[in-house]
């Protein structure tokens, strides 16, 4: 006998509601289900003083694929947002990510040559070939001072591991350019939701049966009965109730500040690079939508362990969690109504775009 839903979706962040959205597109029955309160996952924003705060930390969307952003700009207009953080490294600024305005800053240099010498002076001296973690691959990439200013504190703090315990994928990320480009992201397309990510979802999920405050594990088999398929979006570990062991993730934890002024730091993102200042970033929200508020909220960044029961935000991608993950993926594969989507039940660290990208990319 069919059931009352063709799919059940455990999770109404990103990969779940846009699920939901081309479930329902194909005409098929789906309820959507979260344990919080609210949908939208880590792009969540609460409203404070007319600004937009984002409460499960920034969020800047980016993309090459323009499948993936002319899908999202239907539900949705995007500003003109360009990510463009700064590092406070013991009192000096430096721009980033690393280009020729960062160069100057550190050895006063003026042209991509005397940088690029530099560099390669340095990493010569390092006398790496072939770099085997982050640490030898930011060093044979950027050269030593700028591992050491821009590099090193920030990724231990945030990672809570030494950089030479930590994979070389984690920092290509970042891109490295000789001309005067202060755009983080080398992507053709970036922005923010206009109004904030919530109205972004309101869109995905126009239609669709949602329920809040509604704990998958707390009812799993009345939740496993009501639908043919399972859209799982949650931690890849708990489905399995732990049964190998977990995976480790980094948490965050956030000091949010409402101050009585316009502008606090002139940028919605300052990393703070060295190893004693115990947070990561300082993000001012205000500055995400160019607002114009009398007041500003800032938020700090702390990244720790994560502990049983706190909010899993990075999996931890060091090679113990690795093969754990490997195994889990083996039971996870053998699942014939379950589909495993998203940073969480895929323990991957995908960018935003990525998430759209592959959910356009199921054939429902
Ligand atoms: N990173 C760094 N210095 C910085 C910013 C980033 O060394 O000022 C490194 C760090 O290892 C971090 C990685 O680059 O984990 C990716 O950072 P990004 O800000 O792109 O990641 P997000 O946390 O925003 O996903």
């Amino acid at each position: 006998m069919s059931k009352q839903y063709d799919y059940l979706i455990v999770g109404a962040g990103l990969y779940g509601s846009i699920f939901a959205y081309k479930a329902k597109q194909a005409g098929k029955k789906v309820l959507i289900i979260d344990k919080r309160s609210q949908f939208g996952g880590n792009l969540y924003c609460e409203k404070v003083e007319g600004i937009n705060v984002h409460k499960y930390g920034a969020h800047i969307f980016h993309t090459s694929e323009k499948e993936v952003w002319d899908f999202v700009n239907l539900f949705t207009e995007f500003n003109r947002y360009t990510n463009s953080p700064i590092a406070n490294y013991k009192g000096k600024l430096y721009n980033l990510p690393f280009n020729m305005n960062t160069f100057h800053q550190l050895w006063g240099i003026k042209t991509p040559d005397e940088a690029k010498a530099i560099i390669e002076k340095q990493r010569v001296e390092s006398g790496i070939t072939n770099p085997k973690n982050l640490e030898e691959q930011a060093i044979s990439l950027v050269g030593s001072d700028i591992y050491e200013i821009l590099i090193k504190g920030y990724t231990e703090k945030q990672w809570g591991r030494k950089a030479t315990e930590l994979p070389a994928f984690i920092i290509k990320r970042l891109p490295v350019r000789f001309i005067f480009d202060n755009n983080y992201f080398d992507d053709k397309y970036q922005g923010i939701p206009i109004g904030g990510y919530n109205g972004l979802f309101e869109n995905f999920l126009n239609g669709i049966e949602l329920k809040c405050n509604a704990d998958f594990f707390t009812d799993r088999y009345y939740f496993e009965s009501l639908a043919d398929k399972i859209v799982y979006t949650g931690k890849l570990d708990e489905f399995y109730n732990y049964k190998l062991g977990r995976l480790e993730y980094r948490t965050l934890r956030f000091e949010n500040e409402l101050l009585d002024m316009p502008n606090y730091q002139g940028n919605a993102v300052i990393n703070y690079t060295d190893l004693k200042t115990p947070y990561t970033r300082i993000i001012e929200h205000k500055h995400f939508e160019f607002g114009t508020q009398a007041k500003t909220v800032i938020t700090k960044e702390f990244s720790l362990e994560a502990k049983d029961d706190s909010e899993p935000y990075y999996p931890v991608n060091d090679k113990v969690n690795e093969q754990l993950m490997q195994q889990y993926k083996q039971m996870s594969a053998k699942e014939k109504n379950v589909i495993f989507g998203g940073r969480l039940a895929e323990y991957k660290y995908f960018n935003m775009d990525q998430i759209v990208y592959n959910v356009l990319k199921l054939n429902l």
